[in-house]
């Protein structure tokens, strides 16, 4: 055998020798016989550092004591390299079981680091590192890579569900701002939005445009015959009941309480009081489950050059004021 095979085999054979006296026979007299001087280390847990024999000695102690039981080692790999002739290292990879209070437990992917140094016939341990493989990195992976990766996607994920669900409440928001929350209808803030918008089309394209407003009549009794309830469902029935008769580019809204306003663009004053007219005859018609008789006034305004919003509206409020004082469930146009 060549001096190298030997030292190979010696060094195996101590460093097997440990693993045997260590783990299987947890005896630790005879384990600390194996031991250098000068011996230092790691072992897996947090505190286990040893920097002395003494510290290497309750390290040892200590780990028997916990697990007196024998522990079970199967060797992956085991490496020897020679540095001198009497200093020799060696890198294996080994899986431990054992169990504690008959409770079985195993630790997989181990990995050692022992120097030995020979001192007179006998190879002692003078340095030890068992450290265990990071599960979290995957093959290739220095650093985790891949657990990076998908952590940034689950971040861009959530990210993203939450801008979702952020546009949802802001569109929720935003139709809350500009519904009438009895009727479901526009309220008069986004009426008053949407007159000034079409005003300025008006001015600009010089399309006719007209606006009715119609006021329940003697909505009063209503409440006072039937009860506050009943009106309340009285004021989405006529609103369905215009939103259902009206053109798609026609804007209705609640103006007040029983008042509505329609906005009409492209269409002329005589038009607007034909729809005006329409719509009058409907509710007059409608003798809804609540067998609610209604009638409705309407005030009909056409924009003309030189008119504003408030105008507008003073014009159509006149009409409705001439509708009313002229006996009420009719159409007028100012
Ligand atoms: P007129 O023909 O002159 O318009 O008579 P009116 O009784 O309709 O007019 P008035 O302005 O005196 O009364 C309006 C009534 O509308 C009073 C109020 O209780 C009722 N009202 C306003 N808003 C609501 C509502 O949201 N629900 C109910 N149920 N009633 C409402
Ligand atoms: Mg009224
Ligand atoms: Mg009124």
């Amino acid at each position: 055998m060549s001096d190298n095979v030997v030292f190979e085999q010696e060094v195996r054979i101590a460093f097997e020798n440990y693993l045997h006296t260590f783990f299987v026979e947890r005896d630790y007299k005879k384990t600390v016989r194996l031991f250098h001087p000068q011996i230092c280390g790691f072992g897996t847990a947090g505190d286990e550092t040893a920097f002395s024999y003494e510290d290497s000695l309750s390290l040892s102690a200590r780990d028997i004591a916990q697990c007196p039981d024998p522990i079970v080692y199967e060797l992956a790999f085991a490496k020897v390299i020679e540095l001198t002739d009497h200093v020799g290292v060696v890198m294996a990879g080994m899986n431990i079981a054992g169990s504690i209070s008959d409770v079985p437990f195993r630790v997989d992917h181990l990995r050692t680091t022992a120097i030995f140094v020979k001192m007179g016939r006998r190879w002692l341990i003078q340095h030890l590192h068992l450290s265990q493989e990071q599960t979290n990195l995957s093959k290739g992976e220095a650093y985790p890579l891949k657990e990076l990766a998908n952590k940034t996607q689950l971040l861009e994920q959530m990210v993203s569900e939450r801008t979702q669900e952020l546009t949802k409440a802001l569109k929720k928001i935003e139709m809350i701002a500009i519904t009438d929350n009895l009727t479901g209808i526009y309220n008069r803030r986004k009426f008053d939005e949407v007159l000034a918008y079409e005003i300025q089309r008006t001015k600009r394209f010089g399309e006719p445009m007209s606006i009715i407003l119609g006021d329940i009549d003697r909505f009063k009794k209503v409440n006072d015959r039937h009860g506050h309830l009943v009106g309340d469902e009285v004021l989405k029935i006529i609103s369905r009941l215009f939103q259902n008769n009206l053109r798609q580019v026609d804007v209705l809204a609640r103006w007040g309480g029983e008042e509505f306003i329609v906005l009409l663009p492209g269409t002329a004053g005589a038009e607007a009081v034909t729809t005006a007219e329409k719509l009058r005859q409907l509710v007059k018609k409608s003798q809804n489950e609540y067998q609610v008789f209604l009638t409705m006034s309407f005030g009909v305004a056409e924009y003309l050059s030189g008119d504003s919003v408030d105008t507008l509206l003073k014009k159509a409020d006149l009409a409705l004021y001439r509708a009313k004082g002229k006996g009420r469930n009719r159409v007028e146009m100012e």
